[in-house]
């Protein structure tokens, strides 16, 4: 960190503030200009708050050098993170497609968008069981039934499912059934969670806050990080602007900035980011264009009967044009889908 000292800061707040970073087991190394001192407190500072100096008489302000973020930042890890999730790996040149509906609301509905998806090139099946709802009285998800539609998807078509995970409680419930959890944005600082989800070794996919700065999204990536799982990916999901013609304004800025400062893969959710199908494969093009490494999108065959985020749903046909737009611009940027199998089960 750096110490940037007030102009007429006196030798004794100097003296005060050396002798602090020297009893937080820090070095201090001063540089003394025409107007100002600058103190650098060398040393393991990234678990340190910059307030501990900020607080001291005669700083004027206090700089990082370093991320706080330390293992997600690509300060320490310059390489890409690349992991395999059950049929493709992530991370790396492919980008995935991940898709689904909103919320599993009945067997056949998941059964039958399972295939389509997968037909259309999806690599793996996203679908909510426990929802995150504005209100209480709004569809809550079918829970455990709903986990077992989503093994019998997976089973059907060798799709990886991706579903969100709202609280700890649920964890032994979910772990014997999905492959990726789900951190939704109304989740992002569930400190708790992200510890429980630190201890599991299943990939976590982070969907950054409502109202997250890219540093807090990758505080909490370092809360799961740092409990051992290595596997996070990162998702922009839109955040609240003063704009109403959209639900959210994608952050579309948040990815080239998050590649930058971190090795984890970074997704985007174009369906969260928008809230309307007709904007979603315009902005699915632009996040692949802007270096996303993949995309999870809400699909549902009637749209206009979802129980849950209808209106920003794409119709099965609709994500299949999609996945052939964004296959062309991938190409244009050196990159391919990444490819998937035949379905285990052809019809259901
Ligand atoms: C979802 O993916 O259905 C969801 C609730 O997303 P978010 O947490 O981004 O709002
Ligand atoms: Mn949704």
């Amino acid at each position: 960190m750096l110490i940037i000292m007030k102009p007429n800061a006196t030798p004794q707040q100097i003296e005060n503030v050396v002798q602090h970073i020297k009893q937080t087991g820090l070095a201090a190394h001063l540089s003394q200009g025409i107007e100002t001192t600058l103190i650098g407190a060398i040393g393991e500072t990234h678990d340190m708050s910059t307030e501990t100096f900020e607080v001291l008489d005669g700083v004027d302000m206090v700089k990082r050098i370093t991320q706080p973020f330390k293992l997600a930042s690509r300060q320490f890890h310059p390489e890409n993170s690349v992991f395999p999730i059950d049929g493709f790996k992530v991370g790396g040149n492919d980008i995935v497609l991940i898709a689904g509906p909103c919320s599993v609301e009945s067997r056949s509905q998941i059964l039958e968008t399972a295939h389509a998806v997968r037909e259309a090139g999806a690599n793996a099946l996203r679908g909510g069981v426990f929802k995150p709802r504005t209100s209480p009285y709004s569809f809550q998800g079918l829970g455990e039934q709903g986990l077992e539609h989503l093994a019998e998807a997976r089973e059907q078509t060798g799709m990886p499912i991706v579903v969100e995970i709202m609280s700890q409680t649920q964890l032994d419930l979910m772990l014997k059934y999905v492959d990726v959890f789900q951190v939704g944005a109304r989740n992002m600082q569930n400190f708790n969670l992200l510890r429980a989800l630190g201890e599991t070794r299943k990939t976590v996919l982070l969907k950054r806050g409502l109202s997250a700065t890219i540093e807090e999204l990758l505080m909490s990536a370092e809360y799961i990080l740092a409990g051992g799982n290595k596997q996070v990916i990162l998702c922009e999901r839109g955040i609240r602007t003063f704009e109403t013609a959209t639900r959210n304004t994608t952050d579309i800025n948040a990815i080239p900035v998050l590649k930058n400062l971190t090795h984890l893969p970074v997704i985007l959710d174009p369906s969260h980011a928008t809230g309307h199908a007709d904007y979603v494969s315009a902005i699915a093009r632009a996040a692949i264009a802007a270096g996303a490494d993949g995309l999870i999108v809400e699909v549902h065959p009637d749209p206009a009967r979802a129980v849950s985020d209808g209106k920003q749903s794409l119709k099965p046909e609709k994500f299949a044009e999609m996945v052939k737009q964004v296959k062309a611009i991938a190409e244009v940027m050196g990159r391919r889908i990444a490819p998937v199998g035949k379905p285990l089960v052809v019809g259901w």
